[in-house]
C-alpha cells in the first residue's frame, strides 16, 4: 500500500475505502475506483483530512451525490471525500436556514415546508446533496440556488470560513469556489408563504420530470449545458441521436440531452456518444456544446478530443 494511504489511514477516525469502487456512488453507475474514499467523522476529522493531503501532496476530489458526475474507467488518483449528510449543525433563524452540505437537496425545501416557509419548489426531483447544488448552482428556468444562498461555509487546508454567496461567481451551473475548497455548511433565505401551495408545485413538477426524463433509468441528467440562446436538448434531438447506442450507453430516447446506461456501460461509451453529439452539432448549426456533466478521474486524452 502506498505510504500516504497508511498515513491518512492512520490520522482518520471517519470512514476509510481503499481501492472503492466509485460506480455505485454515481447516479449513471460507470467509473472505475477511487484509492481512497474517505468520509470524515466530523468537523474535526475533515480539517485533518485537507491538512493531511495539503502536506503529503495527495490530490483530493470532492464527490456529493455524483448526480451530476461522469467518473473515468480507470477510476481517481488519491483521495475521493464524501460528506456525511449530518457533518455540522443545522440551525433555523426567522427565514434563515443553515443546512449541513452533505444533505440531500430535498432537505432544504422540506425543512422551510415544516417552518412554514417556501420558495425552494424549483428544486424539486434535482438528485444530489446541498453542497453539490451550491458548486453547479443547480436550478431550472424557475430559478437557482444563487437566488436563495446566503453564504457558505468553506472548508480548506487553512481552516473554515463563511463566504458570502457574492463572492462565490455563481452563474448558469457553475461557481468559482476556492481551489481545494470544501462547501461544509449553506445558509439559504426563504421566505413565509403557502405551504400546501408549494407542495402541490413541487408535486406537479415531479409528474412532469417522470413524464419527460428517463428516471428508471441510470442517468446524470444534462449531458451539455444549454448554449447562449439555445437549448441543448433541442438541438440534439434536431441531429437524430435520440435511442443512438454505444455499447451499453444511449441517448435516451425521452429526453435528447440526457444519457443513460443501459447496464455495464463504460465510461468510454459515454464519451464516445458525448463525442458523436458534438460533432454532429458542431457541423450542422456551428455550435460548440459544453458539458454540464463533471469529469472525474484519469481519462484517455484521446477520448476527450473532438
Ligand atoms: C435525473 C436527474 C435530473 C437532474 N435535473 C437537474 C436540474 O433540473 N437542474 C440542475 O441544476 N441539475 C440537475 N441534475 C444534475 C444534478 O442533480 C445537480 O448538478 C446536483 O447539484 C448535483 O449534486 P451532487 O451532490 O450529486 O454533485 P456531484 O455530482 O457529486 O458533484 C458535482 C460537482 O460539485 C462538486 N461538489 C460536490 N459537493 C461539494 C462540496 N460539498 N464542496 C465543494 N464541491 C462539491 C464536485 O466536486 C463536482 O465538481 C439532474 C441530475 C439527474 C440525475
Amino acid at each position: 500500500m502506498a505510504d500516504w494511504r497508511r498515513e491518512l489511514g492512520r490520522r482518520l477516525r471517519g470512514e476509510v475505502l481503499l481501492d472503492e469502487r466509485l460506480a455505485p456512488r454515481t447516479s449513471i453507475k460507470v467509473g472505475g475506483p477511487a484509492d481512497l474514499v474517505v468520509r470524515p467523522a466530523d468537523a474535526d476529522d475533515l480539517a485533518a483530512l485537507l491538512s493531511g493531503v495539503a502536506e503529503l501532496g495527495v490530490p483530493l476530489t470532492i464527490l456529493g451525490g455524483g448526480a451530476n458526475t461522469l467518473v473515468a474507467d480507470a477510476g481517481v488518483e488519491g483521495v475521493v471525500l464524501r460528506l456525511p449528510a449530518e457533518l455540522g449543525e443545522e440551525a433555523a433563524q426567522s427565514d434563515l436556514l443553515t443546512l449541513p452540505a452533505g444533505a440531500p437537496i430535498a432537505r432544504l425545501p422540506a425543512r422551510g415546508h415544516a417552518l412554514g416557509l417556501v420558495g425552494a419548489e424549483f428544486l424539486a426531483g434535482i438528485p444530489g446533496t446541498l453542497g453539490g447544488a451550491v458548486t453547479m448552482n443547480a436550478g431550472t428556468p424557475a430559478g437557482e440556488v444563487g437566488d436563495l444562498l446566503v453564504s457558505a461555509e468553506l472548508a480548506t487546508a487553512d481552516g473554515v470560513g463563511s463566504v458570502p454567496a457574492a463572492a462565490l461567481g455563481l452563474g448558469y451551473r457553475q461557481s468559482r469556489l476556492p481551489p481545494g475548497a470544501v462547501v461544509t455548511r449553506l445558509t439559504c433565505r426563504l421566505r413565509p408563504g403557502d405551504v400546501a401551495a408549494s407542495r402541490a408545485a413541487m408535486e406537479a413538477d415531479l409528474a412532469r420530470r417522470r413524464a419527460t426524463q428517463p428516471l428508471t433509468q441510470p442517468t446524470f441528467g444534462s449531458t451539455y449545458r444549454n448554449p447562449p440562446g439555445r437549448f441543448a436538448g433541442q438541438l440534439l434531438e434536431a441531429v437524430g441521436l435520440k435511442g443512438h447506442r454505444v455499447g451499453n450507453a444511449m441517448w435516451s430516447d425521452v429526453h435528447a440531452n440526457f444519457l443513460v446506461n443501459l447496464g455495464g456501460a463504460t465510461a468510454r461509451d459515454v464519451l464516445q456518444l458525448m463525442k458523436l453529439a458534438r460533432a454532429r452539432v458542431k457541423a450542422e448549426f456551428g455550435v460548440r456544446l459544453e458539458a454540464e456533466v463533471k469529469l472525474v478521474g484519469l481519462f484517455v486524452a484521446e477520448d476527450l478530443q473532438d
